[in-house]
């Protein structure tokens, strides 16, 4: 079968693309439906970009490769897309947009675009078999046991990440990259919990607060979360992609800045009360309690100096902590890492090494934030290779 474009992977990047690229394109996902992951994701409601996109949002050895795409198809772009179709949204926090109703909308909507160009969707097919001739690309489908044989000009790899094997993360991107020789920078988890050792944190599991998270000099405020074997929720989660293996993190629990004031204030009003149960007043009781010892929180807060009640303030302010490791690709929502973006084209997602293979989404090195900034990519990176294949 002779076709323009073999695209592997119908996910976010590999739909948009399809629907750019032209009318004689095959998408194949070895999965049971297209775009499995928008129809999960923030929590069913698809988080699908966010108002504040920028390239600061996103992490990737050069950071100035997502300039270009990010620019030419922006978040304007996909909401006057979302717009077109009808689907209600809505501003959940910090520029975040969401489905009013279902992550469902957004993936039909993809489909309706792939329909309108003329892409052909194969589902529930394996690729096996990819070689490059010198002008063509040939693969070998297997679909209901039926092998067919493909020779196509353009190959794109929209096959994403390695993170949620469950939901048939393979990594075929990095296989086809080597088979290639285009170089892929290693890959680790990303938006990932914190895992410590020796149960720490379970005394603390289920406490929730706003804190201040920071990795390798980066920080983010938001929420926390003490769960069984660590740390998670968006502050945490977004630090972890700033986290190598053995480092440090730094956690401010007190992110106003107010903790010290607050006590000088109640020890000339509550005096005779404990300091925990003051502090508890302004932090989680449980969490207080778990540190108390450490902090030797003991004694009324009428018997606390200035200087004591600076020091547990700053105290909670810098707390360090070292993970032992991350959950994994297991639960990572992204996986960083991936086809190192000096072997593409930063307009077209095209390899240089390779005319008509091209890489998008998350199998390549560039990785968003938590908030709707990797689906953004997605759409992209999606977008920028389907214009320069419709035009090739
Ligand atoms: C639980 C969860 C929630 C998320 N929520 C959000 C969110 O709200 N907002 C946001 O911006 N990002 C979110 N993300 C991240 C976002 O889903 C990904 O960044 C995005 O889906 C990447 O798009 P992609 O097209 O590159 O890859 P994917 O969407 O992963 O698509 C890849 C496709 O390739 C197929 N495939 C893989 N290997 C093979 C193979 N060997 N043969 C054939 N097909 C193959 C897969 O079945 C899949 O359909 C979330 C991720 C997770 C895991």
């Amino acid at each position: 079968m002779n076709i323009d474009t073999l695209i592997i992977g119908a996910g976010a990047a590999g739909m948009m693309c399809a629907a750019h690229a032209g009318p004689n394109t095959l998408v194949v996902d070895h999965a049971k439906a297209a775009g499995e992951k928008i129809r999960i994701s923030g929590g069913g409601r698809c988080n699908f970009t966010n108002m504040h996109a920028s390239p600061a949002n996103f992490i990737s050895q050069n950071k100035h490769f997502c300039k270009s795409a990010l620019k030419r198809y922006t978040q304007w772009d996909f909401i006057a897309l979302v717009d077109q179709y009808r689907i209600a949204w809505h501003e959940k926090t910090l520029g975040q947009l969401f489905c009013d109703e279902t992550a469902k909308d957004i993936v039909a909507m993809l489909r309706a675009e792939m329909d309108k160009s003329g892409a052909q969707l194969w589902l529930q097919t394996s690729v096996d078999n990819i070689r490059h001739d010198g002008t063509h690309f040939h693969a070998q489908l297997t679909r209901d046991g039926r092998i067919t044989q493909i020779i196509a000009k353009n190959l794109v790899v929209a096959s994403g990440g390695k993170s949620i094997p469950k939901m048939g993360a393979t990594g075929l991107a990095y296989q086809i990259a080597g088979q290639f020789d285009v170089p892929v920078i290693e890959t680790r988890p990303g938006l990932v919990p914190f895992t410590f050792g020796e149960d720490r944190f379970k005394p603390l599991a289920g406490v929730a607060l706003p804190a201040r998270v920071s990795a390798n000099n980066t920080s983010f405020d938001e929420a926390i979360l003490f769960t069984h074997r660590g740390l998670s929720g968006p502050a945490v989660l977004q630090a972890s992609s700033y986290w190598h293996e053995g480092e440090q993190i730094t956690v401010n629990v007190d992110p106003s800045a107010g903790l010290f004031n607050t006590l000088k204030s109640a020890r000339q009003t509550q005096g005779r009360k404990a300091l925990t149960t003051v502090m508890s007043q302004y932090l989680p009781a449980r969490l207080v309690e778990f540190l108390s010892g450490d902090l030797q929180l003991a004694g009324n807060i009428a018997d606390q100096s200035d200087a004591r009640l600076q020091e547990i303030a700053d105290q909670l302010s810098h707390w360090e902590l070292t993970p032992s490791g991350t959950e994994g690709y297991r639960t990572a929502e992204v996986t960083l890492g991936g086809i190192d973006t000096d072997a593409l084209s930063s307009k077209t997602m095209g390899a240089k090494s390779v005319p008509g293979l091209y890489f998008i989404g998350e199998a390549v090195d560039v990785t968003g934030w938590l908030g709707g900034y990797n689906f953004q990519w997605a759409w992209s990176s999606g977008w920028a290779a389907g214009q320069a294949i419709s035009a090739r």
